[in-house]
């Protein structure tokens, strides 16, 4: 199970590494993941009619999703998780330090 939108990450690598933030899209063909706040790229405008003096377009960049690592909302450590299953048969991932489900 892989890292879902609105999950809490921490960035291991590049130059926001230590950085954290909240998976705001996941594009699973790419393996990749935007993170709010991380990896903001700066774009250029010139002016136009509605913006005469130009202007910087600040825009969150995709990032690998190797890395960046789930943060646990529950013991906000950086954490791997386990496939763990209610007593329903539904799936969950459950935190290995702390041991709480992180979908719950
Ligand atoms: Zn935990």
């Amino acid at each position: 199970m892989r890292i879902k939108k609105g999950d809490k990450v921490e960035v291991i690598a590049g130059k926001d590494k230590g950085k954290r933030g909240k998976v705001l899209s996941v594009i699973p063909k790419e393996e990749r993941v935007i993170v709010e706040g991380i990896n903001i790229l700066h774009r250029h405008m010139r002016p136009t009619q509605d913006m005469p003096q130009g202007g910087i377009i600040e825009n969150e960049g995709s990032i690998h999703l190797s890395n960046v690592q789930l943060v646990c909302p529950r013991c906000d450590e950086r954490t791997r998780f386990a496939a763990g299953y209610l007593d329903d048969g539904s799936k969950v991932r459950v935190c290995k330090k702390c041991g709480e489900d992180i979908d719950k």
